[in-house]
């Protein structure tokens, strides 16, 4: 089942496995400016409510972008957002277990048949 647009890996957002000092200077990531304007890194505590649903060993850093509108629960800036947030949830095997997705999220399954 393809993004039913449901908006929880925005509010939710996070990216595992990386420190905060790689991810605002990545070199060569066309998405780099994006990311170092638009997103923040948020306190542990609040990004765990936000993303209630990670249950991930690895040490994750939680993340709030501006480009996302909460009222509407959409992208306000799709057309030129990040590849890690087009990608989703496959860029890089970024969250390959249907388990560290959203409830809602419609490639739980094809997260689940990949293994
Ligand atoms: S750029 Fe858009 S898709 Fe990416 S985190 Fe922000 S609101 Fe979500
Ligand atoms: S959580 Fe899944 S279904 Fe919801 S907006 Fe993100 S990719 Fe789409």
């Amino acid at each position: 089942m393809p993004c039913i647009k449901c908006g929880s890996c925005c509010e939710g957002l996070f990216v595992p496995n990386i420190t905060e000092q790689e991810l605002f200077s990545r070199d060569g990531d066309p998405s780099i400016e994006f990311i170092q304007q638009h997103w923040k890194v948020i306190a542990q505590e609040e990004g765990e409510q936000r993303a209630s649903w990670v249950h991930l060993s690895k040490s994750v850093i939680y993340l709030e972008c501006d480009q996302f509108d909460l009222d509407l629960q959409v992208c306000t800036a799709y057309e030129e957002r990040p590849y890690i947030c087009s990608g989703y949830p496959f860029y890089k095997g970024l969250s390959t277990k249907a388990d560290a997705l959203p409830p809602k999220c419609g490639y739980r399954k094809e997260c689940d048949d990949n293994g």
